[in-house]
């Protein structure tokens, strides 16, 4: 939509010669209405003239008659004259007439030359002594009177001739003059110049018209094209370049403007859709594809694995105790790790492989393989992907997770089952330490089987009377004295027999099952506990769930209230992820347990985070020490110093330290020169259904120490 000023220059030249084209066409039609009457005009004014110098000749000629014969030059010249216009070819032809008076005198005086009416009009004029005017076609006939008394004939030679001689009185005519012109002359003059002026008005309007045309071309059809194209192109969705409007703020500038302003409509409706089509399709936190995107990518690999073009693998990954982290060091550092992880794994991608995140701390990949080589390739990248570390301001932390991987068609041909299956997989790598990563294979789907009846029959557990307490006895390390019981859950299942905790705690922790049986085998605890009058006391498992879910200190006090159990005999066995994972709710409930006066020990010291943060920060009354500790520490000088630290710590906290799994006298021994307080396991009891508590010890194990 450029070029304004010749624009403007040809609809201001156009537009003067059309209206100039118009005035000259109006004259033309003007003239041609009266063309008739013009040429008639014409035509009259030269019969007039020719009339007039035949008048004039005429009474010149008469003055001279009187006195001269017919061989006067005059007379000659009048009879040359009225011989050249009397001819049939000249265009003006001239003739005189005799009145009646007159011809009948000539008559009486036998004048031979006596000029007589030529026809009707002649006989008109001489008649009705006024001058006729006739017109037939192209040709006009003017006839004029001579009257005596008047014009000429008013001279007094005249009057006293035509009166004295031939008795005529002023008033009566003495003769006529007549002329006859052709206007055929005129009619093509006229139209010549009629033509002539034709063709200019012609030409006018056609440069008029042209340059018109070209202004319309350049201010209106070109733009007009040019915004039909730009609307057609919008309609094709091809909205990138703004709509040009040349600076015009003419009705076409208010059009281009409206047209642009619509396609930027459309570009913000297209970014917003394209934005929510991103939001829909990818993770916000780590820019990866979600899981709704990760089943497209998923249903394309399927389409190819099972037409036979390689083989699909499709991995879940699970970050280990991410949760940990989270409660540890924040949310804030919990999304950056995600973010690192989202990015190594991307970085790690090669083209024809996808990594998205399926929520949470979960993250899959899939690519489609050739071979077998390509799959442990593809398996090791990620391995090798998810164990960089991660540095958050001073923190160094090494993201560990659990890879599981199905193949399909081998593994599964729906996108569910594969992802399923690929879950199962991870599961059983993060099952087993060291383990990075585990391909799926059928004997999962059993034990995932077996798994989920075992979860559903452990929900009626407590309530079918299943759920048994085993005790294991606490001793004193000096003297071997029994000073408490661990309360251990059994499950006696009624077709597969006794079940250990091992077994079904964690299935109840991830079930929520926990809770019941938890509460069980605490009122159990202190029920037995209660019933002993030597101030036995007895240490309940507490799981991380059950500090998370309802009022934990109420369920103990209502146990302890219920059983009449001094508080000060209950111990409360918590592990150290127990207490981290939500801390600050741990850290309250253990402070109502404390104020209601019961004991907390921490559990398997020693395996989990051992910071001293923790055992400086909640109120603890007892350090028990993982058993790997004790059963290494014969073969590996590492744990022993370590327990010798642990030692040292309890020592200046004045924390007492039990140690776990005392299996051998040469353990206690050690154990005892290091000076731990008190010690639990096989070398003094194991976990039995009792029906007392410190009733049925076994001999002392003091003594079986001495013996060794
Ligand atoms: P734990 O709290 O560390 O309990 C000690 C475990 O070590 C018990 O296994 C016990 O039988 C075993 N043990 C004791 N002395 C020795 C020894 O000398 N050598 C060896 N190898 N093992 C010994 P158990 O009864 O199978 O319990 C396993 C775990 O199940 C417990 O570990 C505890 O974490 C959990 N658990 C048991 N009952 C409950 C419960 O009522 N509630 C909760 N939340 N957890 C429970
Ligand atoms: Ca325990
Ligand atoms: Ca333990």
């Amino acid at each position: 939509m450029r070029g304004r000023p010749p624009t403007l220059a040809f609809g201001v030249i156009g537009a003067v010669l059309m209206v100039i084209a118009a005035i000259q066409a109006t004259h033309l039609l003007w003239d041609y209405a009266h063309a008739d009457k013009d040429i008639a005009a014409a035509a009259a004014r030269r019969a007039d003239t020719a009339l007039r110098m035949l008048q004039a000749l005429h009474t010149q000629t008469m003055a001279h008659r009187v006195e001269a014969d017919d061989n006067d030059p005059v007379v000659q010249t009048f009879d040359a004259t009225m011989a050249r216009y009397s001819h049939d070819g000249s265009d003006v032809a001239l003739w005189m007439v005799m009145g009646p008076k007159v011809a009948a005198w000539q008559l009486a005086s036998h004048n031979r030359t006596i000029e007589t009416p030529r026809d009707a009009v002649d006989r008109q004029v001489l008649a009705r002594a006024r001058e006729v005017q006739s017109y037939d076609h192209d040709v006009l006939r003017l006839s004029r009177p001579v009257v005596l008394g008047q014009g000429a004939a008013a001279d007094a030679r005249c009057m006293s001739c035509h009166g004295g001689r031939m008795g005529l009185r002023p008033g009566d005519v003495i003769g006529a003059y007549s002329a006859r012109t052709t206007t055929g002359a005129e009619r093509a003059a006229w139209w010549q110049s009629y033509r002539d002026q034709a063709w200019l008005v012609g030409g006018l309007a056609v440069m008029g018209a042209l340059a018109l045309s070209l202004y319309l071309r350049r201010a209106l059809l070109l733009p007009l094209a040019h915004l039909a194209g730009e609307t057609e192109r919008m309609a094709r969705g091809l909205i990138e370049d703004p709509v040009d409007t040349g600076g015009r703020r003419d009705e076409i500038g208010r059009i281009g403007g409206a047209l642009e302003d619509f396609r930027n409509t459309l570009v913000q409706k297209r970014a917003l859709s394209d934005y929510n089509a991103y939001l829909a399709s990818h993770d916000h936190l780590t820019g990866l594809p979600n899981r709704t995107a990760f089943a497209r990518t998923l249903k394309e690999g399927l389409r190819l694995a099972t037409a036979g073009h390689g083989k699909l693998a499709c991995a879940v990954i699970d970050l280990d105790r991410f949760k940990h982290v989270n409660d540890r060091y924040g949310h804030e550092v919990g999304d950056a790790l995600l973010r690192s992880v989202g990015r190594t794994l991307r970085e790690t991608l090669l083209p024809g492989e996808t990594v998205a995140r399926l929520g949470g701390d979960e993250f899959a990949a899939c690519r489609v393989c050739d071979t077998d080589e390509d799959l442990a390739r593809f398996v090791a990248r990620l391995e090798a992907a998810v164990s960089v570390p991660f540095t958050w301001n001073a923190i160094t932390l090494t993201a560990s997770a659990s890879i599981g991987f199905a193949v399909c068609p081998d593994d599964g041909l729906r996108i569910e089952q594969l992802l399923n299956n690929a879950d199962l997989a991870m599961y059983r790598a993060k099952a087993e330490p060291h383990c990075l990563s585990a391909r799926y294979d059928r004997d999962m789907d059993e034990r995932a089987r077996h798994r989920s009846a075992l979860a559903a029959d452990l929900s009626h557990a407590v309530e079918r009377g299943e759920i048994v307490v085993h005790y294991q006895a606490q001793n004193d390390t000096r003297s071997g004295r029994v000073i408490g019981y661990e309360a251990l859950a059994r499950w006696i299942h009624p077709d597969r027999g006794l079940i250990s905790p091992g077994e079904f705690i964690p299935l109840a922790e991830e079930t929520g099952a926990i809770v019941a049986i938890g509460e069980f085998v605490l009122r159990e605890a202190c029920r037995l506990a209660a019933a002993n009058r030597e101030g036995i006391c007895v240490a309940v498992n507490v799981s991380a769930v059950q500090l998370n879910e309802g009022d934990f200190s109420h369920i103990v006090h209502q146990a302890l209230v219920e059983t009449g159990l001094s508080p000060a005999r209950l111990e409360l066995e918590l592990t150290e992820t127990a207490l981290v994972t939500n801390r600050d709710r741990a850290l309250h409930i253990l402070r109502r347990l404390k104020a209601l006066g019961v004991q907390i020990a921490i559990d398997d010291f020693g395996v989990g985070y051992s910071s001293l943060e923790t055992i400086s920060l909640f109120p603890i009354d007892k350090i028990k020490v993982d058993r790997s500790f004790v059963s290494a520490f014969e073969a590996d000088p590492k744990s022993r110093s370590l327990l010798k630290a642990i030692m040292t710590i309890g020592e200046s906290l004045q924390v007492p330290i039990l140690a776990e799994g005392v299996e051998t006298p040469s353990q206690l021994a050690f154990l005892r020169s290091v000076g731990c307080a008190q010690v639990q396991g096989y070398l003094f009891d194991q976990p039995r259904l009792r029906h007392r508590l410190a009733f049925d010890i076994p001999e002392d194990p003091a003594a079986r120490v001495g013996a060794a």
